[in-house]
């Protein structure tokens, strides 16, 4: 083998990069390769309709990122090499089919006021959940950044148990093993107050009758109150240029455009992997996978109990985006303060959620999709010509396969048929929310979840999580029970990535864990 480093890694995430940073840091020699021609993975930003309107292609929201322990440690090294965010003070919303809204700033009152207009019952909740989330969010991201070890968990149980006292403790418990509608049934009195913060369980495969959801909405609500939201200045990929760039000057490499199709073992143990185009590369004390926990076996051509339960992780429905250049903002009918938020949900209902939910597990198409409508410009001009705008349009769910479609208009059950009108039918809804937004559009590109996938194999069907967050595939479990640290049975190779604890998410989280482990600390 001709070229040899410490740690070589499959895959330019941000989870890879993150570990590559931190050995690179640790003085290791690491190599990533990159099957496509830009490092990123989901988080890449690019002109993907017209010169001079900058998209992001899936990920925009790098609240995770700003908030996380890597960016804590490794922040003054990725500043100096570019990395900037633009804080959002308006961070999410929900316009209604009736021309009502609700949504969440940084402004206490603002929010309250809001929420007072649609119930001062949930007003006077919204106060006094915020008021707590102080005392709270230690315990809740305390759990979120242990590594899933027995010692660890034990560890947090025991300051848990300490912290809330053991009635506190079992009210935690079973706040974590709720479901979105159960919590915010019993929180909420307003049926538009449960579905603004529900929307936010369908980012992550949470719809609002699965267990275990019910973090996920409180989290976002509670911190896009206290925090508001950061996005990248300029694109999301400002952290995948900065971490790149700062691995660079530690001597690191990052190539791309280099599938790797082999893990290369000797007497158990990972030695280096082969690309595409022959080569081999040697590693002398790691082999680190940012793939889909599927698609390892593969790699290492092992088939052992360990491949068996890779192969039944399951995968999420999938996601189509939709990037426009606008000319203007959409005029929202439920008011022109709806421009200044970075998200708007179009996700009317709880039980609409859940149908979507039910139609895209189903495999059909569903016939409402929710719609999460990213508006990065009204907070960093910079992406678009001057006075023009970009957006775009997470539809949410879609069959990776395509079986029917619930509406019984869209006969094409391939995505290279169906993608055209399913856009054609997400363009629907957001003109009926936004009229005359279609006559704006300067140019569209529509991404069916097909093409997510081809983008990036890790995104199976189009599975944006990188595989479902449901309680039997999460903590422990994620991706295979005594592997949630990335370990693999083959000495010196690791999985990182969303499939791997703590999941997915831009907090870097299982790249910067397992790059703790390997050089203790
Ligand atoms: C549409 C969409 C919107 C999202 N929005 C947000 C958001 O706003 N905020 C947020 O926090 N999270 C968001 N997420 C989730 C988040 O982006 C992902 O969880 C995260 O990027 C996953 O990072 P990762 O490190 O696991 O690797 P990935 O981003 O999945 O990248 C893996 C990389 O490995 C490469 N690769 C795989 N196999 C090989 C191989 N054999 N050889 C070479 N290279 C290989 C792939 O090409 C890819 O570049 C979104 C995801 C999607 C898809």
């Amino acid at each position: 083998m001709s070229e040899s480093y410490d740690a070589v890694f499959v895959g330019a995430g941000h989870n890879t990069l993150a570990a590559a940073l931190h050995l690179a840091a640790k003085g290791w020699r690491v190599a990533l390769f990159e099957q496509a021609g830009v490092a990123g993975g989901a988080v890449k930003t690019g002109e993907y309709t017209l010169p001079g309107y900058r998209h992001d292609w899936a990920a925009m929201n790098l609240s995770l990122f700003a908030g996380s322990a890597f960016f804590k440690a490794h922040s003054a090294d990725l500043i100096k090499h570019g990395l900037e965010f633009a804080p959002v003070a308006h961070p999410f919303c929900s316009a209604f089919p009736d021309g009502t809204w609700c949504g969440v700033s940084t402004d206490l009152a603002a929010t309250t006021a809001r929420i007072a207009a649609l119930s001062p019952q949930d007003a006077e909740t919204w106060g006094k959940l915020c008021a707590g989330f102080g005392a709270e969010a230690p315990h809740l991201f305390g759990l979120l950044g242990s590594p899933m070890k027995m010692r660890a968990i034990a560890y947090f149980m025991l300051k848990t148990l300490r912290g809330k006292g053991l009635g506190g403790s079992l009210d935690l418990t079973r706040f974590l093993l709720q479901s979105p509608r159960a919590w915010l049934e019993q929180t909420f009195a307003s049926p538009r107050v449960r579905a603004m913060l529900g929307a936010w369980g369908m980012h992550l495969d949470f719809a609002p009758d699965v267990a275990g959801g019910a973090l996920f909405p409180y989290l976002e609500g509670m911190a896009g109150q206290a925090f508001g939201m950061v996005i990248g200045k300029g694109g999301a990929d400002t952290i995948i240029r900065a971490m790149v760039a700062a691995i660079e000057a530690r001597g690191g490499r990052v190539e791309t455009g280099a599938t790797v199709t082999r893990i290369l073992q000797q007497d158990g143990r990972a030695t280096g992997i082969e690309l595409a185009d022959g080569r081999k590369i040697h590693a002398k004390r790691a082999v680190i996978a940012g793939v889909a926990p599927g698609a390892l076996p593969k790699l290492t051509g092992t088939a052992t109990d360990f491949d068996a339960k890779l192969a039944e992780f399951q995968h999420a429905p999938g996601t189509m985006m939709i990037h426009l250049a606008l000319s203007a903002l959409p005029d929202w009918a439920a008011g022109a303060e709806l421009q200044r938020f970075a998200y708007v949900h179009l996700a009317p209902s709880l039980d609409q959620m859940a149908r979507t939910y039910q139609q895209a597990k189903a495999g059909l198409l569903p016939d409402e999709p929710i719609l999460v409508v990213g508006q990065p410009t009204t907070v960093d001009p910079s992406r678009a010509p001057e006075g023009k705008h970009t957006i775009w349009l997470q539809v949410r769910m879609a069959p990776g396969t395509i079986l029917g479609d619930a509406k019984g208009e869209i006969t094409a059950t391939d995505w290279a048929g169906a993608a055209e009108p399913f856009a054609n039918r997400a363009l629907q809804i957001l003109e009926r929310y936004a009229p005359g937004t279609r006559a704006k559009i300067l140019g569209q590109r529509v991404v069916p979840p097909s093409e997510l996938e081809r983008d990036n194999p890790n995104l199976v069907g189009g599975d944006q999580v990188c595989g479902s967050h449901h309680l039997a595939q999460n903590f422990l479990f994620r991706p295979v029970r005594g592997h949630a640290d990335g370990s693999t049975p083959i000495k010196q190779l690791h999985l990182t990535g969303a499939g791997v604890w703590p999941g997915a998410g831009l907090g870097a989280g299982s790249g910067y864990l397992l790059a703790q482990k390997l050089t203790g600390k």
